[in-house]
């Protein structure tokens, strides 16, 4: 166990920040006060209440890589919206097209030409080659359960343990100590116990995946490539070609939710690392910053999903929305991906994370600390553990609550904002060399109040 063991010291500290938060942010306190009235929690999605630090910081105004907060204190973020500004805040060319597509009428229920060219877009990066558009990566992934479901005739569900996929009640599942499926900490009013929907596996382990598949009971098999909800947990060498094998081998539909490891490259890590999905799952960055979600499935796929639906009932179904696959949705899907988070974009982006590793790498040696930092393209992450976790549940071990809360609101306090519930930075195309620094050099601060 490698936990921070001075915890009289990490109070002392947690509080001399929290007083150092208070007196800087007196207007973003003034908002928060009279938000309380009419929003639990003063906010309008009780998430944003789990940052560190008496109340939530407000955004004036964002562009780029940086933001600046209603008390006029500017931000280096590397949190980027938890992936949804990805491209940058304001994109010029996301901007310009989803303003042009506002001013010309929003939604529809018809198509405009953007949906066949982002289709495209989408197909040249994945391979798969049929798409369909949501609002968010949540809504995708339940879509294609629901199609897996519908086409295999089988029930269940199978995840990684530790896994996030969005809020898809299936997915809500984890292990216990007997390695039975239980409910996930903190599930909110689950409509059935989740070992009736869902199979768990360890990443990782591909004996227990192949004893879960065999059972014929497993429709899909909802995967990130990479965990990034607990940590970032690479695949072992081979695990991806066991995955594929086994799929294939007991009838499975694999699905490859790259929200969040499409850092890895403009194609996620199902392109880099030459993976063969039966569907792919994007959300959260591809619209520019305005709701945007799309799953795209194999040929094959497509074709069995379709030929199993009915138009007349298309509509009460349980796949689709009012509002998914709008005209500005789809001008912002466009646009990022043809001009904002093209392949050059991705070279900058991976070469700042790399030096962001390398920042935090040179502080964890110089104090001899024993956590480790783990990059996956344009994205990193250190966990308190000395060597990178090879599942969820040694990830979650590695958990400190407390010490990732300082760590966070020290950084926050030097104007530097990471993502809540990680360690995490993401970089964006416009994310500079400077700003990576900024942040090494408060890390290096906190790590030394800490350690030295
Ligand atoms: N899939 C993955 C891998 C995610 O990390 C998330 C969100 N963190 C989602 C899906 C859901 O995204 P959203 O909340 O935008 O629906």
């Amino acid at each position: 166990m490698t936990g921070y063991r001075d915890r009289e010291r990490l109070a002392e500290l947690w509080s001399a920040e929290v007083d150092l938060f208070r007196a800087a942010r007196p207007e973003s306190e003034k908002l928060w006060r009279a938000a309380t009235r009419h929003l639990p929690d003063g906010v309008p999605m009780l998430w944003m209440a789990k940052w560190p630090g008496p109340w939530p910081v407000y955004v004036r105004s964002a562009l780029g890589a940086h933001f600046t907060d209603v008390d006029g204190i500017d931000h280096v973020d590397l949190c980027l919206g938890d992936t949804g500004a990805m491209c940058g805040h304001a994109p010029a060319a996301s901007v310009r097209a989803i303003s042009e597509q506002l001013a010309k009428g929003s939604t529809f229920m018809l198509p405009t030409e953007d949906a066949a060219v982002a289709a495209e877009l989408l197909t040249e990066r994945f391979g798969v080659p049929s798409w369909q558009f949501t609002l968010s990566a949540t809504d995708a992934n339940r879509s294609l359960i629901r199609y897996a479901r519908q086409v295999t005739g089988r029930r269940k569900i199978l995840v990684h343990d530790y896994c996030y996929h969005g809020s898809v009640d299936e997915a809500f599942a984890t292990l216990d100590d007997t390695g039975a499926v239980v409910e996930r900490r903190g599930n909110i009013g689950a409509p059935v116990p989740p070992s009736e929907t869902t199979m768990v596996v360890p990443f990782n382990d591909v004996a227990a995946l192949e004893a879960a598949l065999s059972t014929g009971e497993v429709a899909a098999m909802l995967i990130e490539p990479a965990l990034t909800n607990i940590g970032i947990v690479l695949p072992d060498d081979g695990y991806h070609d066991a995955v594929r094998e086994l799929c294939t081998r007991f009838g499975v539909i694999l699905i490859i939710d790259e929200t969040h490891t499409i850092s890895a490259g403009p194609g996620g890590m199902t392109t880099t690392w030459g993976l063969s999905p039966d569907a792919v799952v994007v959300g959260k960055s591809i619209g520019g910053g305005i709701p945007a979600g799309a799953f795209g499935m194999s040929a094959e796929l497509a074709e069995r999903a379709r030929r199993s639906l009915e138009l007349e009932d298309i509509d009460v179904g349980g796949v689709g929305g009012t509002l998914a696959g709008n005209a500005l949705s789809l001008a912002g899907v466009r646009a990022t991906l043809s001009e904002v988070l093209t392949a050059d974009a991705f070279v900058g982006m991976t070469a700042r994370a790399t030096e962001w590793t390398a920042g935090v790498q040179a502080v964890l040696d110089e104090f001899a600390v024993p956590w480790q930092v783990t990059q996956l393209g344009a994205r990193a992450e250190y966990s308190f553990r000395a060597t990178p976790p090879r599942d969820g549940a040694e990830a979650a071990a590695a958990d400190d609550f407390e010490l990732q809360q300082y760590l966070h609101l020290h950084a926050l306090n030097r104007g530097i904002l990471i993502t809540p519930f990680h360690n995490m930075a993401l970089m964006c195309p416009v994310t500079t060399t400077a700003d990576v620094e900024r942040h090494s050099l408060a890390f290096r601060e906190a790590v030394s109040s800490l350690y030295a």
